[in-house]
């Protein structure tokens, strides 16, 4: 006989840890009991060797689904004697330990709502210990019943006897529910709550075009019928919102596969508990309506993730599902604040009386180069915390300004918010700030130092300055930040040579950087070499018009009198000259090396876009003009500046003006200027090798989210004989900025 003591550590709360352990137990006739800590779990178990062994080997190898974990220690300790397994009550304050994301709905959940014979059949709200909502109910710690939104609802004799049975799948399922006790879907137009079926209801309303505002796990969508060209259109012009694509919400994989081509990564992607929304290539002929997505090949798709999903998609192989708000503000997700602007948004509401706690957006995936990326991380992620290798402080970081994220570090665990948005709403702002409060207060944290951005105008920049009488505050270069967020998230120690492409980032010499090599580590990295710069004429709406970067660059690369002569004849004539009149006096017209902005140029003079309605659109469609088939490459030219490397894009943009005089079509252009810069990412990583010796390559930022970029930029670079590294977990656009931030900190500190 034996006994030891098992502290285990990692998401083991709240993920039908206990019952587990349990049932492992019982099944090998060992002794002991088993506690929830404010670490995580701890157990002692004593039988014979031989059972113990094997008892460690299945924890080690088959942990409940949910469980997620980070260490086991195991310790020898005197026989007691005992036979019986217990589970016993929580010892502690349960301050550090981690917060479950919200988990998309099991197998067993969801047969059991389509058995007719089950007590849960067709209830919306059924969930167990290996499903349900999570983060979006939490309003505190510890995690129990009576700090969730479900604290109001009494558990009924029969719920009750589950919740207490340790070998029941429902043993402390803290949202447990069922017809009797639980939440209660209602239907609603116009305020007032309809009599009848939801479900009936809920697919009139969708059958007749309408739109319907569906409350989910972390706010409310709009549902429409994807099909229906109309109602589609409508939901646009309710919105406001002009090209950005709608995801779209499938019944199952088979109903994905008749729109969308599918890789095994993919499929993955979609049907992991995470549910989150993964970009698919759209198949030629669907049927899907030509507003859901407009001029954009890749469709926005997810499966159903709650009970309520997998029932209103008896009826629907297939809906529009977006986050209900107009344009780009929050997300709506409390029912009484929100309830003007649902009336106004849609034609019903799908509703129910469990209170959402806290706003969590969908995630947003995308598989490149093999595996699956993050555009956005919210729901099934936060507030999962990702690693951050020799940190012992507790550091927040506040991100960036546009798709911002903040990070709270904690020791070597770094809670990375889920998506707040862009700061420059006021709504938004505000949600940062409670947000930002909730984690302090979820995670038991007060900040002993402080990190942020360099641009002086950023809200979280802004936000920094309340602590500067009291904390360090580290003010973090925009690029160096996205380098720092692949070496933590890859756990890469020492230097390497950091590829950094997106839109535009406060540069250290107040200039917008965007385009730029690194060399350096996470406590430092040097700039040694960017794009040429140009003026981004007439300040941010440079960005909302891609045309006015290519006059900016066609002035440069061919002289003023070609680029006013070639807008004059888009009828551009006239803003053109007082723009480049404005630039010569350098009125509202900063210098930008900005990647992002080089390739709005170029959708522009390839005649794809002139103007965007959402952000990386001219780029976006540029990519997905790209004909394969098309020969030829375009070049940058790379010239030395003392140290520095300057890529030069002048020749490029002569040579695109020359192939669309010949009369070259769009496609042609497309592919010889993203193989340009493949090649540049090869060019300078060999130059840079030349110069530190390094094989290591790191590339980050936004434009890295074009699938031809980034996976040829890998494939090139690793024949080339390079270890390239690129963001996973976080987004390589400014939501994993903060990510970044953070790490640079714990380094700075020491
Ligand atoms: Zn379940
Ligand atoms: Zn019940
Ligand atoms: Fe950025």
């Amino acid at each position: 006989m034996i006994r030891y003591a098992l502290t285990i550590k990692g998401i083991v709360q709240g993920v039908g840890f206990r019952p587990y352990l349990y049932r492992l137990a019982k099944s090998l006739s060992i002794g002991g009991y088993v506690c929830n800590t404010s670490e995580g779990v701890y157990a002692e178990i004593e039988g014979e060797e031989a059972a113990c062994d094997s008892f460690i080997d299945e924890l080690k190898h088959h942990p409940p689904s949910l469980a997620q974990i980070k260490s086991i220690e195991v310790e020898r300790r005197p026989l007691r004697g005992e036979r019986d397994f217990s589970i016993a009550g929580s010892s502690g304050g349960e301050r550090n330990t981690l917060i479950s994301p919200d988990v998309g709905i099991c197998s067993a959940c969801a047969a059991e709502i389509a058995d007719p014979q089950n007590r849960r059949y067709r209830y919306a709200f059924t969930n167990c210990t290996d499903c349900g909502p999570r983060f979006t109910i939490i309003c505190d710690i510890p995690y129990d019943r009576r700090n969730t939104t479900m604290s109001g609802f009494m558990l009924c004799p029969e719920c009750r006897r589950e919740y207490e049975d340790p070998l029941d799948r429902r043993f402390h399922a803290q949202p447990t529910a069922c017809p009797v006790c639980g939440p209660q879907l209602y239907f609603s137009k116009a305020g007032v709550e309809q009599e009848g079926d939801p479900f009936a209801l809920f697919d009139q309303c969708i059958h007749e075009g309408g739109i319907v505002a569906v409350k989910g796990l972390g706010g409310f969508h709009l549902a429409c019928d994807a099909r229906n060209e109309a109602a589609v259109t409508r939901l646009r012009e309710k919105k406001v919102r002009h090209d950005k694509p709608f995801a779209v919400m499938m019944r199952d994989l088979d109903a994905v596969r008749r729109y969308c081509e599918l890789e095994a990564a993919e499929e993955a992607a979609l049907l992991c508990a995470r549910k989150p929304i993964v970009l698919l290539r759209k198949k030629k002929n669907s049927r899907i309506a030509q507003a859901v997505a407009p001029r954009n090949n890749r469709l926005g798709v997810m499966l159903p993730y709650t009970p309520l999903h997998c029932l209103i998609m008896e009826q629907h192989e297939l809906l529009v599902m977006t986050s209900a708000n107009r344009s780009d503000r929050p997300m709506i997700y409390d029912d009484a604040k929100g309830a003007s602007c649902l009336c106004e948004l849609a034609d019903a509401v799908l509703g129910h009386n469990r209170r959402i706690f806290r706003r969590v957006d969908d995630s947003v995936c995308m598989v490149m180069a093999g595996k699956a990326r993050m555009f956005r991380r919210g729901r099934g992620y936060a507030p999962e915390p990702l690693p951050l290798k020799g940190n012992s402080g507790v550091i927040l970081a506040l991100g960036g300004q546009q798709k911002n994220t903040f990070c709270l570090a904690k020791g070597e665990n770094a809670f990375l918010s889920g998506h707040i948005g862009d700061l420059d709403e006021l709504e938004t702002e505000k949600f940062y700030e409670a947000e930002i409060e909730s984690y302090l207060r979820l995670f038991d944290a007060r900040p002993e130092a402080i990190a942020c951005d360099l641009h002086p105008d950023y809200v979280s920049t802004r936000y920094a300055g309340r602590f500067k009488d009291r904390l360090p505050v580290y003010e973090i270069q925009h690029h160096h930040a996205h380098f720092a967020s692949v070496l933590a998230e890859q756990g890469l120690q020492g230097k390497a040579i950091g590829l950094i492409f997106d839109g535009t980032g406060f540069g250290k010499n107040g200039i917008l950087w965007g385009g730029e090599a690194l060399w350096g580590n996470l406590a430092q990295a040097e700039r040694i070499g960017h794009l040429l710069e140009a003026p981004l004429l007439g300040g941010e709406a440079a960005i909302r018009e891609p045309w006015r970067m290519a006059l900016a660059m066609l002035a440069m690369a061919c002289g003023e009198a070609e680029a006013l002569d070639y807008f004059e004849r888009f009828g551009f004539g006239n803003q053109a000259n007082l723009l480049l009149r404005a630039g010569e006096r350098g009125l509202n017209s900063p210098l930008t090396s900005g990647a992002g902005r080089l390739f709005d140029a170029v959708a522009a003079l390839a005649g794809i876009r002139t103007h965007a309605s959402y952000e990386g659109q001219a780029a976006i469609e540029l990519e997905q003009a790209l004909d394969e088939a098309a020969e030829g490459c375009y070049g940058f030219d790379i010239r030395l500046e003392g140290n520095i490397m300057i890529f030069d894009w002048r020749q490029l943009i002569r040579d695109v003006v020359h192939d669309l005089r010949k009369g070259c079509r769009s496609g042609q252009i497309a592919a010889k200027f993203h193989r340009a810069v493949v090649q540049l990412l090869i060019d300078v990583a060999v130059l840079a090798r030349k110069r530190y010796g390094s094989r290591r390559v790191v590339l980050s930022g936004g434009v890295f989210q074009n699938a031809y970029l980034l996976s040829r930029g890998i494939a090139r670079l690793e024949k080339g004989g390079f270890a390239v590294y690129a963001n996973e977990k976080v987004p390589m656009n400014d939501g994993g900025i903060s990510y970044g931030q953070a790490a640079v900190a714990a380094r700075l500190i020491g």
